[in-house]
């Protein structure tokens, strides 16, 4: 067996898609499981017309907050230019190639009512010449069959008559996907071609183009073995779209999905680890992940269930590993990165991070995912937390008990001891009082303190806004 030689090859004309990450991530089990085995990172680039440079930068920088590093690249194609122009030459100059200057226009008038798909091979023999109406097609056999064996749905079987003479460059001279893929994946020796399942009819043209230029140039190349990954769908069963589902995972790491939960959840799209435990880490995966193992079924990606993983993942941090998490969120001033157009809600001077320090488990506990968690301090922060009408409705303003509880707790809290168990048993009191239980008791004095009924647990929050903060915000409430 050689050492496995794979490549993750996007084409940089979009988000990071989850579907490519996945991709990047099944490659890259393959690659790690083997001392040297070499993961290969290329941007497909050649298409001017769709590429964008944001966009190169949004894959890498996914692909190192991913931790997939890759052994050779990121390179990108364009590069190879030259190389590839020689490959269209060459099969040019061996038959294997003709030069065609048809239109869709000319192709659609002679078929006339025949509707077989594809090209009719007018321009095969007419001996055209380089020109600036001139496309390059490959020569397809006209009959006979090619098997494309797949790793993941077997032996695969095309009919030549289904396959027509392709475009393999066009006629400014620009080699097409197909052509220039194979010549990069025959110079780095790729020995598995690991991609999502739309180019799986692609996959007996480059066999076809593989083997004309192992003839054409005299150097043989062993064929890669392929593995078309199964289709990303949506709750309704549908394949995953740009424009309907939140497909882009740039957009995961501003919401603040940990990288470990995301990969871990990735591998799950149509691979599952052994035993009922679906929350492994890498080196597991690594260990047990086999192509053959992968469904060849459409795989529903899960936001909910991603976004539960990922709470588990956060729970499971030390404190420290949390801080460093979070800290985009909360205090994106000390950090190379921040997501994308994001401004905590408080202005940054008033962060206190011994105070921040001091929430943390509480917050750890409760949020899914690391961009919930300035709201849940905000009011530690900002000058004035602004309320939740609603919430200030319900609880404080047609709420005459409530208003009593808080008139309490305004004089109470001017001497009694301000930590979080003395607060809680005279809150309790002042409630009990009143004939009202903790719960009733709590919710307008968390509405007047945060301004809202959720949040993290009241008598710590209590204590660590401070005593004359606290009885600030109540007056505050009190009087509007
Ligand atoms: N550039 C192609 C894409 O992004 C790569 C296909 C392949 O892996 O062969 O879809």
């Amino acid at each position: 067996m050689r050492p496995p030689r794979v490549r993750f090859a996007p084409s940089p004309t979009g988000y990071f898609h989850v579907g490519s990450a996945r991709s990047a991530l099944f490659n890259w089990f393959i690659a790690r499981q083997h001392p040297e085995g070499v993961f290969i990172l290329r941007i497909e680039d050649t298409d001017e017309s769709r590429n964008r440079e944001e966009w190169v930068d949004g894959i890498v920088s996914a692909m190192e907050w991913l931790g997939m590093k890759a052994d050779i690249g990121p390179y990108r194609q364009s590069n190879h230019d030259a190389e590839h122009r020689a490959a269209t030459a060459a099969l040019i100059a061996a038959g294997r190639a003709y030069y065609c200057d048809c239109t869709a226009d000319d192709v659609g008038d002679r078929k006339g009512d025949n509707k077989t798909p594809g090209y009719d091979g007018f321009c095969r023999d007419r001996g055209l010449a380089a020109g600036e109406r001139t496309a390059v097609r490959f020569r397809t056999p006209d009959s006979g069959a090619i098997t494309v064996l797949d790793l993941i749905r077997g032996p695969v079987t095309f009919e030549q008559t289904v396959l027509d003479d392709f475009v393999i460059a066009k006629s400014s001279g620009a080699v097409l996907y197909a052509l220039a893929n194979v010549v990069d994946d025959r110079r780095d020796l790729v020995t598995h071609v690991i991609r999502g399942e739309e180019h799986l009819p692609n996959a007996p043209k480059q066999m076809m183009l593989w083997s004309a230029l192992t003839e054409v140039t005299g150097v043989a190349v062993d064929l890669p073995v392929y593995a078309h990954l199964p289709l990303l769908v949506n709750e309704q069963r549908k394949k995953l779209s740009k424009r309907r589902d939140p497909v882009a995972t740039e957009s995961y790491r501003d919401q603040g999905i940990l990288p470990e939960a995301f990969v871990n959840y990735l591998s799950l799209l149509g691979w599952s680890p052994r035993g009922d435990e679906e929350m492994v880490d890498l080196a597991t995966c690594v260990r047990q992940f086999r192509l053959e193992d992968v469904s060849h079924s459409p795989a529903f990606f899960d936001v909910k269930k991603m976004t539960a993983m990922n709470g588990d993942y956060i729970r499971r941090l030390s404190d420290g590993a949390f801080a460093q998490a979070v800290a985009p969120w909360v205090n994106p001033s000390t950090g190379s990165w921040r997501p994308t157009d994001y401004e905590t809600p408080w202005l940054s001077e008033r962060f206190n991070p011994t105070v921040f320090a001091t929430m943390a488990p509480l917050v750890q506990e409760r949020i899914a995912t690391l961009g919930e968690a300035p709201a849940m301090v905000a009011f530690l922060f900002l000058a004035d937390p602004p309320y939740d009408e609603v919430a200030f409705d319900k609880s404080i303003r047609t709420n005459e008990a409530g208003r009593g509880v808080l008139a309490a707790c305004l004089d109470a809290f001017a001497t009694c001891p301000f930590d979080a168990p003395s607060l809680h048993s005279i809150v309790a009191e002042i409630g009990e009082g009143r004939g009202l239980n903790l719960r009733k008791t709590q919710a307008p004095l968390r509405c007047a303190i945060t301004g809202t009924l959720v949040g993290p647990p009241l008598f710590e929050s209590l204590a660590l806004v401070g005593r004359d903060e606290v009885r600030r915000r109540l007056a505050q409430a009190l009087e509007r």
